[in-house]
């Protein structure tokens, strides 16, 4: 008796289930929502944070946006915009941290990508996969100097993980040196890299070895790799991003990058080049390491390679270097790495950056996008320190957090989303498509000058 009442209840739980598995599945496949539909989107968006996914998330959204706005729930994108579930469209400008390069599901990414999936979505993992070789070739032709090898991997912080492993093993060396606001992901390996304390703290120890000196100080540097060859813990390599990202937009001061690839060679220490964001274009260059006429022995790629529709990174290393992964190919994997969906968006993505010119477009709309930005901030001394920036790499610093978090609340309420960078929150980034059009820009140049004139400094 017990029992069948159990199996009873069992029964309608999952019918439960199953009809809201269903409804679900329904509002997917719509191609148009109704006003009913986006409200029962939102009420089931808001509760499942709360609920079951962090309601933490609820309250960051509720400190940078104004009045009701917090539940603004996405749902629909395309070019240089996304539309959330009551058809109110942003201009992106976070740009996902810098993944939409190519803007927006462009026409011919989405293309590839379903095209392959109507072939085969996920490769076997003993017989070769074709398109993987194919986009390794690409990626040695594209990347600077003599970068030939790749390893595929499903994000920014599967990268550097390959790419730290490889340089020990290359190197049979421990020791890395990384800089301060320095980010490279989340992962116990990359974390070790990156710098923010608060990050890094509840997760000690870390992997033991790194050592982080200032960004853009090639005198600690030196004295970093003189100290380390002293104490017998020669460095195995440096892992630097050519522009800093999420320590807010940082550029090195001139021929940084050429001395420390220099000091590399001298203390035979690998340079890897983090280009998780500078790469794909952003900086008005294909990577940032074109850009600072330097070539690195390993080059990390993710966010944008997937052109926005595919998670997709890699690792490109010299025939030399990569050359420890050779006799047991199987040293480091990924089952999802280089998957052909992947693959397909990747190539796809080269493909568009090199036709439409987005590299040279990225370049050329920065400095007008700089020099607006700049000219809109003049009398806000008290507001603004500075405004930098190289390519669609822009970034805007207050003499305040709370400056930040009040233009960006103003600049969401008048569609435009920006955002501060993780470590470093009194700088809000501009990084939007590199297919973003001139009166998107001056539109969101206006918004800057008309909210940055409200706030208080
Ligand atoms: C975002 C980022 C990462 C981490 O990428 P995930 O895909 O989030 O793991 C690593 N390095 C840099 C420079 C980044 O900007």
């Amino acid at each position: 008796m017990g029992i069948d009442l159990k199996r009873e209840t069992e029964a309608t739980e999952i019918n439960q289930i199953t009809e809201y598995i269903n409804k679900v599945l329904n509002v997917i496949e719509k191609e148009e929502i109704t006003e009913e539909d986006a409200n029962w989107i939102t009420k089931e968006t808001v509760d499942g944070f709360r609920e079951h996914v962090n309601p933490g998330f609820l309250s960051y959204r509720k400190t940078v946006t104004k009045d009701g706005q917090f539940a603004a729930v996405e749902w629909s994108d395309g070019g240089s915009c996304f539309k959330d579930v009551s058809g109110k469209e942003y201009i992106d400008c976070l740009g996902g941290f810098g993944i939409y390069n190519v803007g927006h599901r462009h026409p011919k990414v989405v293309k590839a990508v379903t095209d392959q999936l109507k072939r085969q979505a996920l490769h076997s993992q003993d017989l070769l996969d074709p398109l993987r070789a194919m986009l390794a070739k690409i990626l040695a032709d594209i990347t600077p100097g003599d970068l030939k090898y790749a390893f595929f991997t499903n994000s920014g912080t599967e990268s550097v993980e390959a790419a730290l492993k490889l340089a020990k093993m290359y190197s049979e060396r421990t020791t890395f040196i990384s800089t301060t606001k320095a980010f490279h992901g989340k992962s116990l390996g990359s974390l070790s890299g990156t710098a923010k304390g608060m990050f890094r703290k509840p997760f000690m120890p870390l992997i033991p070895g790194f050592r982080h000196v200032p960004f853009g100080d090639i005198d600690m540097m030196r004295k970093t790799f003189e100290t380390c060859a002293m104490v017998g813990e020669d460095v195995a390599a440096v892992l630097l991003e050519p522009i800093q990202g999420e320590g807010g937009i940082i550029i090195p001061p001139e021929g940084y990058h050429k001395q420390v690839r220099e000091l590399c060679d001298e203390f035979g220490a690998l340079l890897i080049f983090d280009e998780v964001q500078t790469g794909m274009g952003r900086t008005g260059k294909m990577f940032a390491a074109d850009l600072f006429e330097v070539v690195p022995d390993i080059i990390c790629l993710a966010k944008a390679f997937g052109g926005g529709v595919m998670p997709a990174g890699a690792i490109v290393a010299r025939e030399d270097v990569f050359k420890s992964w050779f006799e047991n190919p199987f040293m480091h994997t990924t089952t999802f790495g280089g998957n052909p969906l992947a693959c397909a968006a990747a190539i796809a993505t080269i493909s568009v950056l090199l036709e439409e010119k987005l590299p040279e477009r990225s370049a050329e709309v920065g400095e007008y996008f700089l020099s607006e930005l700049r000219k809109a901030a003049e009398g806000h001394e008290d507001k603004v320190l500075e405004i930098r920036g190289q390519g669609l790499m822009i970034g805007i610093e207050f003499h305040k957090d709370e400056i930040g978090y009040e233009v960006s609340k103003g600049m969401f309420d008048n569609g435009i989303l920006v955002a501060g960078t993780l470590i470093n929150s009194k700088t809000i980034r501009i990084e939007p498509a590199l297919t973003i059009r001139y009166d998107e820009v001056d539109k969101v140049v206006n918004s800057f000058k008309e909210v940055l004139g409200k706030v208080k400094a």
